[in-house]
Parts: structure tokens; C-alpha cells; sequence
């Protein structure tokens, strides 16, 4: 296992378009989670190899719970891991949660990659996505962050909002480039069922925009990232140099094995993959008694292990290796026009990306 996530299931609020797994409220200790993760931790370390490069807290909202209960964690860690290999330690914070003192304690611990939830740097597109948090938060926690020196920091935007124009989108980059951001994780607002957002959708609550308006939203969003000086390596991903790329997400568009722990966390030991019971409870006293609370196993066949090699490894720009997507026989053209070569790889191009899920559902 090369990569450790920590869910962290604990969220303020729960904003309506998510459909991570969280919980608002909660009677157990921050502390009787994280003892479960110790046990949890220890337990696949008497199973497998655990020679982690990176390690992810995510969630949820990992900013809920206080530095030094992260701190104690740490210093726990250190007996069941080997924490001089890891590279990267991530975690991912809301604007509304810490400050200065809380940041610099975090870096203390040997934090050294944060990733902001952001979502917008418009208050009108922050009312519309639910969120709590205003503007203000976001550029005071920017800032707290390069005071802290923190140096890679990463930021979460959502594009593709109801009336969002090319030019709203523009504004979103008039603060990326002047906070010390080097990474940007922009997603397209994806509606998922069983979100208060698709009731909405259905309703006529909540209008997204035409096929057309998200085409030129992406062709604005790839031009402003360009002018901020950030490379695409990924769908939805761009760094300011190649040092600044999650090398946590990596792991994954590249199928190497991973280890998820905590409720409704997701495994992958390279032939199957398992997730955890989202249920705080259950999960704590599935560990108190020393016994797994998997929700289920997923074992892959060579054949499935292909195709998601194929689906995440066209994430990427660097693509996968080109014998897989020609051995399809696509029509030459769509060839031609969604995808460019690079030595023995194949990766989509832009227009590829923009419809990467049609032409994907070809390939598989
Ligand atoms: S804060 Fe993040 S994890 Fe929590 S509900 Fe909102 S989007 Fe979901």
C-alpha cells in the first residue's frame, strides 16, 4: 500500500449538492473516532506492506476537528508507519474553520499540503451552492496559510452554475494568482440523486446551464488557468509546476494500491477494492471489538482491472499506454479529434476531455 486516506466524516452543515459520505451531528468524541483508525490501521498493517508516500485526510470536513487531536494522532502513528518515507500530508480545510494558530500547529505536526474548499470567490455563487462560508473567509484563510508558510496550497472551485457567465468565471482567477495557490482542483457541479440539488434540478428550482454555455465556460476556464501560469495534468486538476501535483490523487488515476480508512472509506490492494459501513457508531464498536466493519468486497477480474485502468488513466494527460484505447477500433476520426499521442501513450486532448464521458462509454 503506497497511500494512506483517513476519512473524516464530520461536516458543519450539509451542503445540498453533496453526496460524500458525513454526518452533521454526532455524540461520540473526536478522540474515540481516531483511537477506532489507530485499531483500524493496525489491523492492515498485520496484512499488508504499508510503505506510504502520502497520506489524505479528507471528508467530510477534516477542519472540524481541533490540531491537536491530529497531533495526538501523529505522534501514535509513528510506531504502526514508517513516517520518514512519506512525501505528502494533505488535508483538506473549509474557510470557515481554522486560523493563523490552528495552521501553524498543523504544520507543526508535519502537515505540509492543504486543500481549501473554496468553491467560489463570489458571494452570489456561494448562496447558490449552499455554502456557509463567504469570500472574506476564503482570502483571510489564503492568507493565514502563506503566513504559516505553508507552500503547497491547493484550491477547490465549482464552475458550471446556474446563469454563470465567461466573465463571472474570469473573476473566480483575479485572486488564485496573487494568494501563494499553486494547485486548483475545478470541478464541473455534478448533480447527484439523492442530493437536495436534484430536486431542485427536477423541480425547475435550479437551472443548469446548456450543453453549449458549459462548453464555453471550459474553454474560458482552460484560458484562464494558462494565463495564471497552471498545467492541466488532469480532468478536473492543474498545478502551478509538476512538484505541486497531488501525488495522493496520483496514486489513484494510476491504479497503484491504496489504503482507505475510517466509515464508508474505500481500499484498493490492487486486485480487489472494499469500502467501510458508513455509520460512525458501527464503526467504532466494529473496532473496539477488533473486527472489520467492511461493507463489501470487490474483487476485480483481469478484464475489470483494465477497463478502470483505462477510465483513470485517461484522467490523466499523461494518458495511458496507446495499444489499449487502439485495440477498440475506434473510428479513425474520433481518434483524430479527441485524442493526442505522446510516444507510446495515448491521452485525450481538450475537446477529448470536455467529452471524455461519451467517448469513454464507447471504449468500454
Ligand atoms: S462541507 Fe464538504 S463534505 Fe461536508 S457536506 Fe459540504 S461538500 Fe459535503
Amino acid at each position: 500500500m503506497k497511500g494512506l486516506y483517513i476519512h473524516i466524516p464530520f461536516c458543519n452543515q450539509k451542503c445540498p449538492y453533496c453526496d460524500f459520505f458525513s454526518i452533521t451531528q454526532w455524540k461520540v468524541s473526536f478522540e474515540s473516532y481516531f483511537e477506532a483508525l489507530l485499531k483500524e490501521l493496525e489491523y492492515y498493517a498485520s496484512l499488508y506492506t504499508l510503505n506510504i508516500k502520502t497520506i489524505y485526510f479528507g471528508g467530510g470536513t477534516p477542519s472540524v476537528v481541533p490540531p491537536k487531536v491530529y497531533k495526538d494522532f501523529f505522534s501514535r502513528l509513528g510506531s504502526i508507519l514508517d513516517l520518514s518515507k512519506v512525501e505528502e500530508i494533505t488535508i483538506e480545510v473549509n474557510p470557515e474553520s481554522y486560523g493563523l494558530e490552528e495552521f501553524i500547529q498543523l504544520r507543526e505536526i508535519g502537515f505540509n499540503r492543504i486543500s481549501v474548499g473554496v468553491q467560489s470567490f463570489l458571494e452570489e455563487n456561494l448562496k447558490k451552492l449552499g455554502r456557509k462560508h463567504s469570500v472574506k473567509h476564503s482570502l483571510e484563510t489564503l492568507k493565514n496559510l502563506s503566513r504559516a508558510e505553508f507552500e503547497n496550497i491547493s484550491v477547490d472551485l465549482i464552475w458550471g452554475l446556474p446563469q454563470q457567465t465567461p466573465q463571472q468565471l474570469r473573476e473566480e482567477f483575479k485572486y488564485l494568482s496573487d494568494l501563494g495557490v499553486v494547485h486548483l482542483s475545478a470541478y464541473l457541479l455534478t448533480v447527484y440523486e439523492e442530493t437536495p440539488l436534484y430536486r431542485w434540478v427536477e423541480e425547475g428550482k435550479f437551472n443548469l446551464p446548456e450543453e453549449e454555455q458549459i462548453e464555453t465556460l471550459y474553454y474560458t476556464l482552460l484560458e484562464e488557468t494558462k494565463k495564471i501560469g497552471f498545467q492541466r495534468y488532469e480532468i478536473s486538476n492543474f498545478a502551478k509546476e509538476e512538484k505541486y501535483r497531488s501525488k495522493h490523487n496520483l496514486l489513484y488515476w494510476k491504479m497503484e494500491p491504496f489504503l482507505g480508512i475510517g466509515a464508508g472509506a474505500w481500499s484498493f490492494d490492487s486486485k480487489k477494492r472494499w469500502f467501510n459501513k458508513r455509520n460512525l457508531l458501527t464503526y467504532i464498536e466494529a473496532w473496539n471489538k477488533r473486527t472489520p466493519p467492511v461493507e463489501e468486497v470487490i474483487n476485480l477480474s483481469e478484464e475489470e482491472l483494465l477497463r478502470e485502468t483505462l477510465i483513470m488513466g485517461l484522467r490523466t494527460t499523461e494518458g495511458v499506454n496507446k495499444e489499449l484505447v487502439l485495440k477498440k477500433n475506434l473510428p479513425k476520426e474520433i481518434i483524430e479529434e479527441f485524442f493526442t499521442f505522446k510516444g507510446n501513450k495515448i491521452a485525450f486532448n481538450d475537446r477529448g476531455f470536455l467529452l471524455s464521458n461519451s467517448i469513454l462509454s464507447m471504449l468500454i
